[in-house]
């Protein structure tokens, strides 16, 4: 039972003074799962993405790019678009004796424009200023005030992420809020660890990242942050062990299997394992035939082929009579899993389901019956696979595919839908190898580290965003021959409206000059129609996708040869290489055009550089720690670990030793946390939600 202590925190966010029905629906669609309501804990873990600060004001010639600022303007001209209908932006020039600039509004009501920006008055702009065919501009600015509006600003404030009509100062009035219904809490660390690292209490951290007193104060290295995220890591540490020992305790079962299933689906591929796949698979029936419970982890690069390792260790589950699952973050990943595993798995005899939350309840109820009765070997299915009404005749093996975007919380529910099920979860994040142990603790891993053969390397170029129609000549020529491309547009929490419009422009854009075979896919779509998208492309009916990063993890279509990032500078290595690997995967050549905007910073150059040098997603995780940890850490919003709230195990790694060491003690000497200590790091466990951890304690 959640500690009482919490329950403010666990109440809706609609519920704080000042946050209206409207407001509330906003925050569910920004900060709740979908279908559940925003939380005041949600608000308060909203951490601010940037800063802005008011203690500098630039004149205009002299302003940096690309941060936040504020300048003292006059309005010297509007530029209305041309035409009712138009979506060209509303621009007005404004400008001080040193230079001018352009703010530039899209899809903006002009009246207001008109009247909060007249010609000739003063006026301060805050916002960020960038340049555009070699001119300054301002997109949406943030703030547009007079001299009164100026007076009552705090000179340094905290700018959140946003999502489409939600106003920054709702957001902020709502943190408040939630900051103001923070009970005390016991301190969960060791007092000697907390001097060590000159950190705060947990409820003063949180407070002075949301209510920065320096810009210092929201970077992931400052002492707030790096106070929560040792919490956020601590709590993950010891989850992470409390599950581990469970599963040691408890026996497993026996899954020997007598390759009479696997053996034919490997002698029906077209291929021949790869000595990376041979050996992971031995290392997983060794589990799979222990009567110890297995919890096997296995990375594998983007497309080294982690689907077939983990439908033959299933095949080996079916010969000993009993049935396996397999778990994918989304709808499109469950649904690829399926349609490529149905074909290989159905001619052995394997009878084989797809499972997921948009399955029409008569047709779940029927499905859900079938499984109960063993009339199913293999279900691949979403989060829909641990609702609480599917019971299984006898589910044996757990395999969950890019496990990050799971907690720990689901891996259990899974896990405990049999009797001692063997657990495997797949991820494709390459870790460099000095995290791997820290992070997963003394979990089993296998690596893949090879690459099936015949893939010929991904030609990777970056070039200037201004030389876009070279890019667009030339995918014009290999669609000639066939081609299919994806484009993606970067989404950043910053603004997500802006982003996808600016994915929506380009899907016009580019629809215009090559017609019907141009597909759409974001975030934002229902399920159904994304799903239709992606089928589209798949099939070949489009032949250019423009995505934004919804395809990022796991979407495999082995005829897409040509990928097309813009801004890729705003991207992370990491994120990059993943969207790289999505293409390379079939025999044809591949490339990847990196459009990036300049001037590049040192670390954007280095990162555009390690990416056209290596397709190694190790070398580049590698590549990744050491460009982060030469301090240039600058974007906060690149930072965070998939699965984490503050966390980031890279940048935050000597945190994750000293978490990992501490629970290692803890659990030592308190290994039901039950003394006061112990007491205050079930809190902890709550709090960032790994509390299943705390239920096996009971269950022992
Ligand atoms: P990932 O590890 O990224 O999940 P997939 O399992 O999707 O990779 O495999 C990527 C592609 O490689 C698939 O089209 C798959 O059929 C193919 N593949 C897998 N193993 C081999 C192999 N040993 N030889 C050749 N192709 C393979
Ligand atoms: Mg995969």
């Amino acid at each position: 039972m959640r500690p009482n202590i919490l329950d403010p925190l666990f109440g809706r966010a609609s519920a704080l003074p000042g946050v209206g029905p409207k407001t509330a629906k906003l925050f569910d669609r920004l900060l709740a799962k979908p279908g559940a309501e925003a939380r005041v804990l949600d608000l308060l873990f909203h951490l601010p993405i940037n800063i802005v600060d008011r203690r500098a004001r630039p004149k205009i010639a002299e302003a940096p790019l690309d941060t936040m600022l504020v300048l003292k303007v006059r309005v010297a001209e509007h530029r209305k678009p041309q035409g009712r209908y138009s979506k060209a932006p509303y621009k007005v020039l404004v400008e001080d004796e040193t230079g001018d600039v352009e703010l530039v509004f899209f899809l903006a009501n002009p009246e207001w424009i008109e009247r909060s920006l007249p010609i000739g008055v003063t006026r301060w702009v805050s916002g960020k200023l960038e340049l555009y065919d070699g001119r300054r501009q301002m997109v949406h600015p943030d703030r547009v005030l007079d001299e009164a509006g100026i007076a009552r600003l705090p000179a340094l404030e905290a700018v959140h992420g946003l999502t489409e009509g939600l106003q920054q100062r709702y957001v902020q009035r709502a943190v408040d809020g939630a900051l103001s219904t923070l009970p005390s809490l016991p301190e969960w660390h060791d007092a000697s660890i907390l001097k060590a690292n000159a950190l705060l209490s947990f409820s003063e951290s949180l407070e002075r990242v949301h209510h920065p007193q320096a810009p210092d104060d929201i970077a992931p290295m400052s002492k707030p942050r790096q106070r929560l995220a040792l919490d956020e890591l601590l709590a993950q540490q010891l989850a992470l062990r409390l599950v581990r020992a469970r599963m040691r305790r408890q026996p497993g079962r026996e899954s020997k299997g007598d390759g009479r299933i696997s053996d034919k689906i490997e002698t029906a591929l077209p291929y021949t394992l790869t000595n990376a796949q041979r050996r992971t698979l031995a290392e997983i029936r060794a589990d799979l035939a222990s009567d110890k419970r297995m919890l096997r982890l296995v990375q594998g690069d983007v497309g080294s082929g982690k689907t077939i390792v983990a439908a033959l260790a299933m095949a080996t589950i079916v010969e000993s009579g009993r049935q396996a699952a397999l778990m994918a973050p989304t709808e499109i990943l469950a649904r690829q899993h399926y349609e490529r595993l149905a074909p290989l798995l159905e001619p052995t005899g394997i009878r084989i389901a797809l499972l997921t939350g948009r399955a029409r309840q008569s047709e779940r109820a029927a499905l859900h019956q079938r499984i109960g009765e063993g009339e199913i070997d293999v279900v691949v299915g979403t989060h829909a696979l641990v609702s609480d009404d599917l019971a299984f005749r006898d589910l044996s093996l757990a395999v969950v595919d890019e496990q990050h975007r799971f907690g720990v919380q689901q891996r259990l529910a899974l896990g405990a839908k049999g009797k001692a099920v063997d657990v495997l979860v797949m991820t494709a994040t390459p870790i460099p190898r000095s995290l791997v142990l820290t992070y997963f603790g003394d979990m089993d891993s296998s690596l893949l580290d090879e690459k099936p053969p015949g893939r010929s390397p991904i030609d990777t170029r970056a070039l200037p965003a201004s030389r876009i129609d070279e890019v667009v000549a030339s995918l014009r020529r290999a669609l000639e021959t066939g081609a299919r491309a994806y484009w993606i547009c970067p989404l950043v929490e910053e603004n997500e409206d802006l982003d996808l419009a600016a994915a929506q422009e380009r899907y016009e854009d580019l629809k215009k000059i090559f017609g019907d075979v141009v597909g759409l896919v974001h975030g934002q779509m229902k399920g159904a129609e994304r799903d239709a998208a992606m089928e589209n492309f798949q099939a070949g009916r489009t032949r250019i996708l423009v995505a934004t990063t919804v395809i990022e993890v796991g979407v495999d279509v082995p005829e897409a040869t040509i990928m097309v990032i813009e801004h890729a500078e705003r991207f992370g290595l990491a994120q990059l290489h993943q969207l790289r690997g999505r293409v390379g995967r079939g025999a044809g050549k591949s490339s990847c055009l990196l459009l990036y905007k300049g001037p590049l910073s040192e670390v954007a150059k280095a990162r555009l550089t390690t990416l056209r040098q290596t397709e190694d997603g190790f070398r580049i995780a590698e590549e990744d720690l050491r460009l982060r940890g030469e301090g240039e850490i600058l974007g906060v919003k690149q930072s965070g670990t998939p699965g984490f709230r503050v966390a980031d195990i890279i940048l935050h790694a000597r945190l994750l030793a000293t978490a990992r060491d501490d629970a290692e003690l803890i659990l030592r000497r308190d290994p039901e946390l039950s003394s006061e200590r112990g007491q205050a790091l079930r809190i902890l466990l709550y709090l960032f939600e790994r509390d299943e951890a705390v239920r096996l304690l009971r269950a022992g």
